[in-house]
């Protein structure tokens, strides 16, 4: 409540509004957000640290400015300044589009302020979200009994994945634990990996295939090598619908392999996973419902506000055993016969009613328009990979998986840095028109402009405005002069490649080791990730047996293994390295390789280079 002083200043007397400032200023801002979903854009619009310090300084307001000031702001200054995820045209990353349901339920959920933590304080919500989590039970194939929880979102899910696998299996943290992913797991993966505790040789990332997904026999060679050495394999987290490019990793393949060995199968779904309501979708996740965990993002395609993830657990009871702490001051909430308090099965304590909103969009308007709305995603993408495919300024580099097209222009005669540099200046001028964003990536080492569509409000001629903006726009000849080429990374011995300090440094971190003739370096599927440069001799480098390459003094192995893939992971060893001969070799341990690679960008730029050449011909 607040009054004016003579002067007509704010002040207010306590931290509550007039029924009839609430109503003025809750119209204002419905009024406002109506008109703001009509507005063409643009897309995005970037701001430099600075430029946002002049525009919201930030000093303390300790004196009141009232809310019709503060929404001008906001209007004015802060909500500008942020990548419009719902517009038609924002294609880049995961588009988050929203329904007006959910985002006024939101709004009453906060206002009511809900607690979603007990069920004797929220039976409600409670009982909303035992009915999504079930809907999205189903729609998994997951069995009857399967239980879930809503999250903060993806990450937070995964992580809880991991977290209830590993009291399931083994109860507190095991030294030789091992985690399974593929290169083209989501980068939370290694993050839970990390936070939970896994040392950087406890996750083998394994290559992918020609088409991105996880590769079984790889995996089931990792999996045996680790039995050997006494390692436990603990679960594999594959991908449904891999945030790349859409890939599914082979679900049922990676259920048989799991069930085998006893293996905790989870399915990173966030993104992909809705899918799984149309026909196609189902198709493309077959096997999904054979998982142990499997983790959702409702605010990705299944068009709820941001914090909005779930993760279900195929065994009943696992989450609460995972997470259930009950002291004294929580022992009112005990429950009874059928009663589930969310709070026992995550991380979370005080907890959003994030089932109010999810049930009330979904309720309102049917699931076969959530379906209808997920379907045109897929049609969409389906549209944007034949496009591409027809278009001979366009080359497709994976085609349409759940939402998901790869490709980029093509200009003849150029390098992999040229084009690198054409198509991010293409995204760049692309973004500048207001109208469209797409993001790129990289696919097995080669650039990639990377278009997702999951918006409910895109459409076909937002789909055909970017690829022909892409395909047409003609590109400055500035832009691919000032890439650097290749050839930049001068040729000679790595050890070249450092400076005197550098060398130093690599004399104080490595050692040195002799191999003799016949000597196995470096096991296939092995988990120890040093890096080595021979001084003399040579090396045979072998797949199945097979000799893929030589190397010899000035040249290096152990690279794919020793750099970063995320999270401080490395890739599993892919291949074997016998010694031919005596060879002399200086061995560098990944965290000291990471460090000299960050102050020498030659050496970086020539192991980066080899790892994504090797990589490719695995
Ligand atoms: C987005 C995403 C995540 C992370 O989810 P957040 O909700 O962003 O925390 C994890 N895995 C995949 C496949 C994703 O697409």
């Amino acid at each position: 409540m607040y009054l004016t002083d003579a002067v007509g200043i704010l002040i207010f007397v306590d931290l509550s509004m007039t029924p009839e400032e609430m109503r003025r200023t809750g119209y204002a801002v419905v009024d406002r957000m109506v008109a703001w979903m009509a507005e063409p854009g643009p897309v995005i619009r970037r701001a430099t640290p600075q430029a946002m310090a002049d525009l919201l300084p930030g000093d303390e307001p300790k004196a009141p400015l009232g809310l019709d000031a503060v929404l001008g702001t906001l209007v004015d200054d802060v909500y500008p300044h942020a990548s419009r995820v719902a517009h038609p045209g924002y294609f880049a990353y995961i588009p988050g589009s929203t329904t007006w349901p959910a985002a006024l339920v939101d709004f009453m959920s906060s206002v009511a302020n809900v607690y979603a933590g007990s069920w004797a304080e929220s039976a409600g919500p409670s009982r909303l979200e035992l009915v999504v989590l079930d809907w999205f039970r189903a729609w998994l194939g997951l069995p009857e009994g399967a239980e879930g929880v809503l999250t903060s979102g993806g990450s937070a899910a995964n992580l809880m994945a991991f977290a209830v696998a590993r009291e399931q299996l083994l109860g507190a943290m095991h030294a030789d634990a091992m985690i399974y992913c593929s290169d083209q797991a989501h980068s939370s993966v290694g993050r839970a990996a990390r936070v939970l505790g896994f040392r950087s040789d406890q996750v083998h990332v394994i290559p992918s295939d020609d088409g991105f997904r996880l590769r079984v026999d790889a995996l089931a060679a990792a999996v045996a090598a680790d039995r050997v050495a006494g390692r436990v394999p603990l679960l594999v987290s594959a991908s449904g619908g891999a945030t790349n490019t859409g890939a599914v990793d082979p679900l049922d393949d990676i259920a048989d392999l799991c069930a085998e060995h006893d293996l905790w199968l989870h399915v990173d779904a966030a993104y992909g996973g809705f899918a799984t309501v149309t026909a196609r979708g189902a198709r493309a996740l077959a096997g999904i419902g054979r998982a142990d965990s499997v983790t959702l993002d409702p605010h990705k395609w299944f068009f709820q506000p941001m914090e909005c993830g779930a993760l279900l657990v195929r065994e009943s009871g696992a989450l609460e055993r995972a997470f259930t702490v009950l002291p004294d001051y929580l022992a009112d909430s005990a429950t009874h016969g059928g009663e589930v308090n969310f709070s026992d099965r995550g991380l979370q304590l005080t907890r959003r009613a994030r089932s109010v909103s999810l049930w009330a969009s979904v309720a309102t308007f049917g699931t076969d328009a959530f379906r209808a709305a997920i379907d045109s995603g897929l049609d969409l993408a389906a549209l944007a990979s034949t496009l591409v495919d027809d278009d001979p300024h366009l080359e497709l580099l994976s085609a349409a998986r759940l939402g998901i097209v790869c490709f980029r222009r093509t200009l003849p005669g150029l390098g992999e840095p040229e084009l690198a540099a054409a198509n991010a200046w293409l995204a760049a001028a692309l973004e500048a028109t207001g109208r469209a964003m797409v993001s790129s990536t990289r696919l097995h080492g080669r650039y990639a402009l990377r278009l997702c569509v999951l918006n409910h409000r895109s459409r076909e001629e937002d789909v055909r405005f970017v690829l022909d903006f892409l395909a047409r726009t003609p590109v400055p000849p500035e832009v691919l002069a000032a890439a650097v080429p290749d050839a930049a990374v001068p040729a000679g011995p790595l050890l070249d490649l450092l400076d005197e300090a550098g060398r130093r440094e690599l004399a104080r971190c490595s050692t040195r080791l002799v191999a003799p003739a016949g000597a196995t370096v470096v096991s296939r599927w092995a988990g120890d990730r040093d890096f080595y440069a021979i001084v003399s001799g040579a090396v045979r480098v072998l797949i199945d047996g097979v000799v893929v390459r030589r190397l010899g003094p000035g040249e290096f192995f152990g690279e794919i293994a020793a750099t970063d893939w995320g999270s401080g992971y490395g890739y599993v060893r892919t291949a074997d390295v016998v010694a031919e001969e005596p060879t002399q070799l200086i061995v560098v341990p990944a965290e000291d390789l990471l460090r000299l690679m960050d102050v020498a960008p030659a050496l970086r730029e020539r192991i980066l280079a080899a790892r994504a050449s090797r990589l490719g011909t695995l």
